[in-house]
């Protein structure tokens, strides 16, 4: 490649004047100084980041990678220190032999190759990125240094092909390969980075020539790094051990669970196997301690809903109070609050839980286990010769489930549940769906809790915009006035995302006698009559109130509250 400069190649490909270029370089000179050329031409806006890569790629052919949707190998780290990739905003993406594929914002900076050829000892062959997409993915690579020294010398360990459908006699090389010192600091490096990340879930994938590792953060999926193939059998099988489970075992999904501590939070890890074509994609939900955490503020109530919640839950011994959404949109946490606030020596307070998520002290949590017959059905009705006060049934799905729990709660019981439905309506119809008799529902509901969650805009990059009209009519605002949004810009808090943590939003049905009349005679016009007039407040009203105090922003909540998936 020839090194050309900047400014020339620009002009004599037309992008921009020969005006435009004195100008920058003006600029550069003045108020600018220090700046690099093509940084002084994005932020004056004479180009765009785009047509600056567009041109670099046309006239010298240097290639463009987009690190967004490019998981650099973590051992990456090792091959160019962290301060030069900072410094030069480079980052390494593979070596072939001898030649090190270096991703640049300004491939045309020589004096940066020339400093990480002898870094490196390395021929550079540039390939150009983007500056936000630069940042994030220098963020990413020496996060996970922990891990890329673990693979490395799990590398120099490893010696030949390692199957991943092992015969029998292999299984003990195998352990101890997954007893290994580097394979444990890799296994305790991805857990400790899905800590720090708040991730829910890890998946670790086998693919065809690599092992994708990715996390599921603020309910995203996201690619973390990968591992090299030939370390995927002692990884999983390091996680299987710590599972307990079976190591010989690689034809059918398996489970397991261990107790794990790292920085000074005890976690809960359910790990899970599936045989897929291309050997065990391993799951790891990481599960808290409810202690601390899942507090009323901490889900998202706030001012009414607050207030309508402790009433539901305090003012009630009897009846039912179910929670209803989507997958995802956050039901058990609330739940959990719940369970946890009503929790006190006095009551003799069961769960019936799939999955277990958290531990709560003091209270008989029973994991659901239907292929060994213990049903929520079964469950319930062994829960009811236990003398209980309060019951969480983790979910109601058949008609049989739900006839239990709602004869249950006319008998001196207060029973808490979830429905996997879209609002406070569409639940009522469910239970009729599935053969409750209308007056049972009536004669036991004592209210309903729909919810979405919304993610929280980072609040490092958070920035005030005046909304279109389309944004302002989604939320039903009135069009005579000025109104002031937020969203996130994207900063290295955040990943780029804009947001940072989530919250719930709710909308609260209380039934009063009007309601449970509509439902006992199987009114529908009553009934949505009977909703709107007993004062009740919709979910995309609440979240208006959030969208204005910058809390969340419009397309968030128009990607939550819209999702009418069940
Ligand atoms: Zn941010």
């Amino acid at each position: 490649m020839k090194y050309w400069r900047l400014g020339d190649l620009l002009v004599s490909s037309g992008v921009i004047t020969e005006e435009q270029l004195e100008l920058a370089l003006r600029m550069q000179k003045e108020e600018m100084q220090g700046k690099r050329l093509g940084t002084v031409l994005i932020e004056s806006g004479i180009i765009t980041e785009n047509q600056l890569i567009e041109t670099l790629q046309m006239q010298l052919g240097v290639e463009f990678i987009d690190l967004n949707n490019t998981a650099i190998p973590p051992e990456m780290a090792q091959v160019l220190p962290k301060n030069i990739a900072k410094k030069h905003m480079v980052i390494p993406i593979k070596v072939v032999r001898n030649e090190l594929y270096l991703a640049m914002v300004d491939p045309l900076n020589f004096i940066t190759i020339e400093e990480v050829q002898s870094a490196t000892r390395k021929k550079v062959i540039p390939v150009i990125a983007t500056t936000a997409a630069m940042e994030r993915a220098v963020l990413n690579l020496y996060s996970n240094e922990g891990a890329a020294r673990a693979i490395e010398e799990m590398k120099k360990d490893n010696v030949g092909e390692v199957s991943f459908e092992p015969q029998k006699d292999s299984v003990a090389h195998i352990e101890d390969d997954a007893n290994s010192a580097p394979t444990i600091r890799l296994v305790n490096s991805i857990i400790e980075r899905a800590v720090t990340e708040q991730a829910s879930d890890v998946h670790i994938e086998p693919r065809e020539d690599e092992v994708m590792v990715r996390m599921r953060i603020d309910g995203m999926m996201r690619n973390v790094f990968t591992v090299p193939k030939e370390l995927q059998s002692s990884v999983i099988s390091r996680l299987k051990i710590m599972g307990n489970m079976d190591i010989s075992q690689h034809r059918i999904p398996l489970d397991g669970r261990c107790n794990v501590r790292i920085r000074q939070q005890d976690i809960d890890l359910r790990i899970s196997t599936l045989p897929t074509i291309y050997g065990e994609k391993t799951v790891l939900r990481l599960l808290k301690k409810a202690e601390g955490l899942l507090t009323m503020e901490g889900i998202g109530l706030r001012g009414e809903n607050m207030e309508l919640f402790q009433k539901l839950i305090h003012n009630n011994t009897e009846g039912v109070i179910l929670i209803v959404g989507p997958t995802g949109s956050g039901k058990s946490s609330t739940m959990y609050t719940m369970v946890k606030d009503l929790n006190n020596e006095e009551v003799n307070l069961i769960t019936l839980e799939d999955p277990v998520e958290y531990n709560i002290n003091g209270v008989n949590q029973v994991q659901i286990n239907e292929k060994a017959g213990l049903t929520f059905a079964n469950a319930l009705r062994a829960v009811l010769r236990q003398d209980p006060d309060i019951i969480g049934v983790g979910e109601i799905r058949d008609g049989e489930t739900a006839e239990i729990a709602l004869r249950a709660a006319m008998t001196g019981h207060l029973v808490l549940s979830t429905i996997h439905t879209n609002d406070a309506k569409s639940s009522i119809d469910r239970l009729l769906g599935i053969g409750v008799e209308p007056y049972l529902i009536a004669g036991s509901v004592k209210g309903i809790i729909s919810q979405r969650l919304v993610r929280r805009i980072c609040p490092r990059c958070k920035t005030a915009y005046t909304p279109d009209e389309t944004e302002t009519k989604f939320l039903k605002l009135p069009s005579n006035k000025n109104y002031t949004f937020y969203r996130g810009q994207g900063c290295s808090d955040c990943f780029y995302t804009g947001y940072r943590g989530r919250m719930a939003v709710f909308e609260i049905l209380v039934f009063n006698s009007d309601i449970k009349r509509a439902i006992s005679t199987n009114d529908p016009v009553a009934l949505e009559k009977a909703i709107a007039d007993s004062g009740f407040t919709p979910i995309l009203e609440n979240c208006r109130e959030l969208v204005l105090d910058g809390v969340t922003s419009a397309k968030e909540v128009s990607r939550a509250v819209s999702r009418t998936d069940y």
